[in-house]
């Protein structure tokens, strides 16, 4: 057992320090935009220089150290998921195992959503947030066709692996990593030093994880100093109604639904999940992007709660495309919310509609910032309603982007346990283990 020595016993964990970074984040954002005042700058001479306050921290510093932090998870994305995913499949004895992992997650990631989206029009329908306003826009928006089945798979198979990798196109790169995997396996000496390459790179790969996460405080900190500096509170005011019952939906979904799904399907505590989902869900909150956490959220289910790497190096990436509940719940309520301010009823077939092409979108769109109102488009103009209709709930968006990424990150992790968990591939005693994969930093 190694013994901390007691300077380094007492640093804070990663965990606690992301934190500290995001509310001194939050603090300082608010102090800029409280000196920036209603013009949204400040601007001074110092020694015959002109200096704008918003040029030079908001869209300057804070704007630049942020974009380099979130590259520098991106860039880890594609390398992680192709290698640990051939890491994975070619040390799977049985092959019919990855059949199972197929059909078991993408079953649980679809069966999820569209109980999210169903949830989401209900509650809508309920509490109504559109009736009775009156909201005009005179923006345009087209929406993209909404993908239909065959095509959604036939953009799964890539026709050059090193385009879907430049693209970043996770899909393809899961199915060529699987294929790869496969063969690698079936290769016998050679495969195995293959493997055994493969398995050197992971290691180092999660070596730049690791010093990812220690600037991470920092990361945050710019982000949400940034945001905030930025951001504009009256939209919300406006559409108080929409904003709190969609935020209350996704606190409902993450703190009720799941724990309730977590504990039918795997018999575990959700309070273990939930608790150390922690360091994720920020990730997830600061950086608005599924994709962009995927390197933590790996990290987490491996480390923290205990998935063998067989399983989550093909669960995770997965779920981080096309598991995107939080997503769903938003357009489930933008819809409702949408048809409402324009007097639209919609039948018992939309809503049917609505929630299949919610789902189907999301198999096909990457976890990034914003995506899901790509998507509210497509479903939009499924049941006729009106595209520019966006427009009305943009502005309270960038906040609820937050919240609902970090929500589908918590269940791409959930669904992680439970399929590990059903194939006896989790660990329990790091799943209980409190302690486990917590970070110092290093
Ligand atoms: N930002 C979300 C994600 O990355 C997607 C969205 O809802 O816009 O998961």
């Amino acid at each position: 057992m190694t013994v901390l020595p007691a300077s380094e016993s007492h640093r804070l964990s990663l965990t606690a320090r992301i934190f500290i970074g995001m509310l001194a984040g939050v603090f300082i954002g608010f102090l800029f935009k409280l000196i920036m005042g209603e013009s949204g700058d400040l601007v001074f001479s110092f020694f015959g220089l002109t200096i704008s306050i918003k040029a030079l921290f908001i869209d300057g510093i804070f704007n630049g150290i942020g974009q380099i932090f979130i590259a520098s998870l991106k860039m880890l994305v594609v390398p992680l998921v192709f290698v640990s995913l051939v890491c994975g499949t070619s040390s799977l004895s049985d092959p019919n195992k990855l059949g199972r992992l197929g059909a078991k997650s993408v079953g649980l990631y679809v069966m999820t959503t569209a109980i999210a989206i169903a949830t989401a029009i209900f509650m809508a329908l309920l509490f109504a947030p559109g009736e009775g306003l009156n909201l005009s826009t005179d923006t345009q928006f087209t929406a993209k066709e909404a993908p239909n089945l065959v095509q959604v798979f036939v953009d799964m198979f890539p026709a050059n692996p090193i385009a879907s990798m430049a693209q970043g196109n996770m899909l393809q790169i899961i199915i060529f990593a699987v294929i790869f995997g496969i063969a690698v396996s079936l290769s016998g000496e050679p495969g195995k030093r293959v493997s055994a390459a493969f398995n050197d790179i992971n290691v180092v790969i999660m070596k730049i994880v690791t010093m990812v996460m220690n600037v991470a405080p920092y990361g945050v900190f710019v982000l949400m100093a940034k945001l905030f500096a930025s951001i504009g509170f009256d939209t919300i005011l406006g559409l108080a109604k929409y904003f709190f019952l969609l935020a209350g939906l996704l606190i409902l979904h993450a703190f009720v639904t799941y724990p309730i799904i977590f504990k039918i399907l795997s018999g575990l505590n959700p309070l273990i999940l939930l608790q150390k989902m922690r360091n994720t869900a920020l990730f997830a909150f600061s950086t608005s992007s599924s994709n962009a956490t995927l390197p933590i959220t790996m990290d987490t289910a491996n480390n923290r709660l205990g998935v063998n790497s067989s399983v989550s190096s093909f669960t995770i990436p997965l779920g981080a495309t096309i598991n995107m509940d939080g997503t769903a719940i938003m357009q489930g309520v933008a819809t409702v919310f949408i048809a409402q301010v324009y007097g639209v009823d919609l039948s018992i077939s939309d809503f049917l509609m609505v929630i299949l092409t919610a789902t189907l979108a999301s198999i096909g769109t990457a976890g990034v910032p914003g995506v899901g109102l790509i998507m509210l488009a497509m479903v939009l103009q499924q049941v006729n309603l009106p595209v520019e209709g966006i427009a009305l709930i943009i502005g309270v968006d960038r906040l609820l982007d937050m919240m609902r990424t970090a929500v589908n990150v918590t269940g791409d992790c959930m669904v992680s346990c439970i399929v590990a968990k059903s194939e006896d591939e989790l660990d329990l005693a790091v799943f209980h283990d409190m302690q486990a994969g917590i970070r110092k930093p290093e």
